[in-house]
């Protein structure tokens, strides 16, 4: 990547949301133009792209933040056992109506399972809000703890 002096126009951002580093840069590829924007954590990219302009790469970034990190407690997502999903059984005269697995979450916001749920060929389903954050034991999407969820 070669930069020259004249381009340097654009005061380039670089801040901490959430527990990760968000580097907003003017697209050295004058032609292109616009803004490349990347978010990190521990020095390694997790998510990256190219904006029209310096507010959309920003928001972007921010948004990836948030794709990987729990909302109620900031643990990362990427990093292994740090998901718990929760399955529920469809047959409702099966005695077990739930049973979970746990995992992460890869750079695109893909789960990924650490230790695979025993399915054991019964008709099980997850949803949206299906994965609760192990650091917290929150639901990822109603904030709600595992024990509360259990109740409903
Ligand atoms: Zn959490």
């Amino acid at each position: 990547m070669m930069t020259t002096e004249e381009n340097h126009s654009f005061t380039d951002i670089s801040e901490n949301y959430c527990g990760y580093e968000i580097y907003i840069d003017e697209n050295p590829d004058r032609w292109t133009g616009g803004y490349s924007w990347s978010t990190c954590r521990n020095d390694e990219v997790v998510a990256s792209g190219l904006e029209f302009t310096a507010d959309q790469a920003l928001q972007e970034a921010k948004g990836a933040a948030q794709t990987h990190h729990c909302p109620h407690c900031k643990a990362c997502l990427n990093e292994d056992f740090s998901v718990r999903r929760e399955y529920r059984n469809q047959d409702e005269s099966s005695d077990t109506p739930e049973t979970w697995g746990d995992g992460h979450y890869d750079h695109e916001g893909t789960y990924l399972p650490d230790e695979p749920a025993n399915l054991g060929g019964e008709d099980w389903y997850c949803f949206d809000d299906s994965d609760f954050c192990r650091q917290c034991d929150r639901n990822l999407v109603t904030g709600k703890s595992i024990v509360e969820e259990r109740k409903i």
